[in-house]
């Protein structure tokens, strides 16, 4: 008798998610779309990678996964990846009413915040997806790669709390939050998370406003639109968001002795 090969079934949210992000993101055309659920990586080596949050991009996820895809049949070569903790948010979505509903719309908004971080760090952008296939040098940093993404890290005291959220993350999100809003008229674009107090910095929708005509420029790729200058309303919002979170920080540490 043959061996059953263990099979992942891709999820509807998964194919709405693909879906939405295909139509509105121009960047991902020609490439592999990689929405992990968190629960087909318990128990393997690399659901390591998954910290705080309930979603994780890095520009070399598609390398790192591509054994789990592999064995799911599921690889089709370099592209874009990212783990949707499916779990803590089904946990999340049930508790309030129409929960599958509820799930689906938050893991397109997951799926959405770290494509923004795939338009500013991986796609057009730096070309890292230009080998079609992953070769034996991309994968021998694997272990340290893995190393590095679990070592507990040193807090840093110039850390900011939008880390990694700052001017060019606001603007990507800004534009797919807009594009998926019109895409799927019944998907809440408060579940793409960006800006705001949890940040220390302004409203998303200040920054959408400060972007101003650049939001209309719907049908190009955005990885396009970030490689040009941010309307200077855009970029004053952020240095003044900035400059106010500095002009505290020091009062707290002295504060603080
Ligand atoms: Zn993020």
């Amino acid at each position: 008798m043959r061996k059953k090969r263990p099979t992942w079934r891709v999820a509807n949210w998964q194919i709405r998610a693909e879906a939405a992000l295909r139509a509105v993101a121009p960047d991902l055309r020609g490439w592999p779309v990689y929405l992990v659920p968190r629960s087909a990586l318990i128990g393997t080596a690399v659901d390591c990678l998954c910290g705080e949050g309930i979603g994780w991009h890095h520009p070399s996820y598609d390398i790192v996964l591509r054994p789990v895809l592999s064995l799911m049949g599921l690889w089709l070569g370099r592209g874009f990846a990212c783990i949707i903790d499916d779990v803590a948010i089904r946990e999340r979505a049930q508790r309030v009413s129409f929960a599958a509903q509820r799930f689906s719309d938050e893991c397109l908004g997951v799926a959405a915040h770290e494509l923004a971080h795939g338009l500013v760090t991986s796609i057009g952008v730096a070309g890292l997806f230009d080998s079609p296939e992953a070769d034996a040098d991309e994968l021998a940093p694997l272990g340290a790669f893995l190393h590095s993404a679990t070592a507990p890290l040193e807090p840093d005291p110039d850390e900011v709390p939008w880390v990694g959220h700052g001017a060019p993350f606001l603007r990507a999100a800004a534009h797919l939050r807009l594009r998926l809003a019109r895409f799927d008229r019944s998907w809440d674009p408060s579940h793409l998370g960006s800006g705001g107090f949890l940040y220390a910095l302004s409203e998303a929708a200040a920054y959408d406003a400060a972007l101003g005509p650049e939001l209309e420029r719907t049908s190009a790729p955005i990885s396009e639109i970030l490689a040009s200058p941010p309307p200077p309303a855009f970029e004053a919002l952020f240095e003044e968001d900035d400059a106010r979170f500095r002009r505290r920080r020091p009062t707290t540490a002295i504060q603080e002795r």
